[in-house]
């Protein structure tokens, strides 16, 4: 049997590995994580969904009944342009504030359920207990996309808390993305000789303009209000004597949980017409979980015992790992719930609260223990 570490420590190592996405690959900190769980008794397997683009999923427990999964992500988003006062990857405590890359986005979430788990497995052998830790969330689900198209990688669970940025107040859902490219060709010319081309560019500002005018027609959610669309990306012509035979503009929409991403991108490809090809980037789902399950009820009773607060159930606008491991697990029960502050994540100068990870660690040992009767 193996010490359990300490979660402020373990955070303060894992953000000493660079794992800024996709510059420095995540496998070192997944295989220091599967070794930790490996020596925890967990059974351990690692998938990648490119050379050294690690994920882990660990399991422990009797198989008697489904286990509750914990979940996060250890790549991170690069450091910015503004110079940090800290090192990012140093794992600087000062004034109760854990600093560091990945610090609040989250490192410190995947180090508080890690910690969680193994002192749980190691008082409770037999506690039927999941976790997946992917690589490549950052740039949209990649390792959780390729979990969930791994037959058999991710096994049963029957309820996920994904330990994204919330301050430890659970979250019922977030909003879909739907990234897109859209190309528009043209056939090039002399600047002079304008009448003897096709100009891409003007059918991408037709695009754009439509795309400004457009509307959703569905109902603003009562948490996640109304879907979102931005254009947020144009490029296009070569040199300014030219016709431009090619423009691309990038499309940013946000979903909520009455539409499907299939049929947003299908609606677009309407509006759009046939000067417009489109091609997807990012495809996360919405998620939504019934804040009036017995489970996500006893989510929020815990958290409000160990917070001193009760939070009324909200969601979250950015997307997570849930979008794909959700439904891969078959829509079971989830919360959005870790220690982490989303207003630092991915910013200068990134911390955690160090209460804040020892609270979340507590708070998933909690929810372990009682999910396993343990
Ligand atoms: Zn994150």
């Amino acid at each position: 049997m193996t010490a359990v570490p300490d979660p402020v420590e373990l955070t303060r190592t894992l953000l000493r590995f660079d794992t800024v996405n996709p510059r420095s690959p995540e496998r070192p900190c997944a295989l220091h994580l599967a070794g930790l769980l490996e020596r925890g008794g967990f059974a351990v397997t690692l998938h990648e969904f490119a050379p050294g683009r690690t994920s882990l999923v660990a399991r422990t427990g009797s198989g008697s009944r489904p286990p509750i999964c914990f979940a996060g992500h250890i790549d991170t988003v690069p450091l910015g342009a503004a110079p940090w006062s800290r090192d990012p990857f140093g794992g600087e405590i000062e004034g109760g504030r854990l600093y560091g890359r990945g610090s609040s986005d989250m490192k410190s979430g995947v180090a508080a359920f890690v910690c969680a788990v193994l002192e749980v497995a190691c008082l409770s052998p037999g506690a039927d207990l999941t976790l997946v830790v992917v690589a490549g969330e950052e740039t949209g689900c990649e390792g959780s996309a390729h979990l969930a198209r791994t037959a058999g990688a991710l096994g049963p669970a029957g309820a996920l808390v994904v330990g994204e940025p919330t301050g430890n107040a659970p979250l019922v859902g977030h909003k879909g993305a739907l990234w897109l490219r859209a190309r528009t060709r043209g056939v090039t010319a002399h600047g002079s000789m304008p009448e003897r081309g096709v100009n891409a560019i003007y059918k991408a500002a037709r695009a754009v303009a439509r795309l400004e005018a457009y509307h959703f027609e569905v109902p603003p959610d009562p948490l996640l209000g109304s879907p979102t669309l931005n254009v947020g990306t144009i490029a296009g012509g070569l040199n300014v004597n030219s016709v431009p035979d090619e423009a691309v503009i990038g499309i940013d929409v946000r979903t909520i949980p009455a539409q499907r991403n299939e049929a947003v991108r299908a609606d677009l490809g309407r509006l759009l017409g046939s000067e417009v090809e489109l091609s997807t980037i990012v495809d996360v789902e919405s998620l939504r979980t019934d804040a009036g399950h017995a489970w996500v009820k006893e989510v929020f009773d815990l958290a409000a015992a160990r917070l001193g607060e009760r939070s009324e159930p909200r969601a979250a606008p950015y997307f997570t790992d849930a979008s794909l491991l959700t439904p891969a697990f078959g829509n079971v029960p989830t919360v959005i719930l870790g220690p982490g502050e989303l207003p630092l994540a991915h910013q200068t100068d990134e911390y955690c609260l160090v209460r804040r990870i020892e609270e979340a660690a507590g708070l998933y040992g909690e929810l372990a223990r009682r999910w396993c009767g343990a």
